[in-house]
């Protein structure tokens, strides 16, 4: 068996053609690239390459899965057979295409939440509410602080550390962490490392 990433560092693009013969009619057997990548190394015994070596297809037509037109490429290849048949088309032009152009602008402009766009950040939060949630959380930190306080746990003896995490529900890992930051002078006179 050979391995794609052999032939592609060995041969040119022409000579990773030699089987290609496009007075064949295309084979559209439906399926993915993903899948017609099988089919390719089958019928030339390579692997089934991941990354960037890619299932290229001779012939532009991306649903079509005969091996006369399939060859092993590279991402660049493949990018460069689009532009030359006219097929390849920007991120941008495929969004305007599939949306319009008002939609696609629309979508630029707010960032895309699906494609990890930064849609909802940068929105700033009112002043007021900066100030409750402070609030909220520094009130919520001293509920925490009391009960580490009134509870009888013995910090002088083993398992301390998994009583308090259980008591503020965290990770026992984050204990030590929190008293440091929280209870300071508590975490000194009782605890010790
Ligand atoms: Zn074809």
């Amino acid at each position: 068996m050979i391995l794609v990433k052999d032939l592609i560092s060995s041969y040119t693009k022409e000579e990773r053609q030699f089987h290609v013969n496009l007075t064949e009619p295309c084979i559209e057997r439906g399926g993915s690239s993903t899948q017609h990548k099988g089919v390719l190394a089958q019928f030339l015994n390579t692997d089934i390459p991941s990354g960037r070596n890619l299932l290229c297809h001779a012939c532009n037509n991306g649903k079509c899965s005969n091996p006369n037109h399939l060859y092993w490429g590279t991402d660049k290849e493949n990018l460069e057979d689009a532009k030359l048949a006219g097929t390849w088309s920007s991120c941008w032009n495929r969004t305007v295409k599939k949306y319009g152009l008002e939609a696609a602008i629309e979508r630029q402009r707010r960032g895309n939440k699906a494609a990890g766009g930064r849609a909802g950040k940068g929105r700033k939060q009112p002043e007021a509410q900066k100030q409750k949630t402070a609030e909220t959380l520094r009130n919520k930190t001293l509920v925490k602080i009391k009960m580490v306080e009134a509870s009888q746990i013995d910090f002088q003896k083993c398992g301390w550390i998994d009583k308090v995490a259980e008591l503020l529900q965290i990770q026992p890992q984050k204990v030590k962490a929190w008293m440091k930051h929280h209870m300071v002078t508590f975490y000194n006179e009782k605890c010790f490392e």
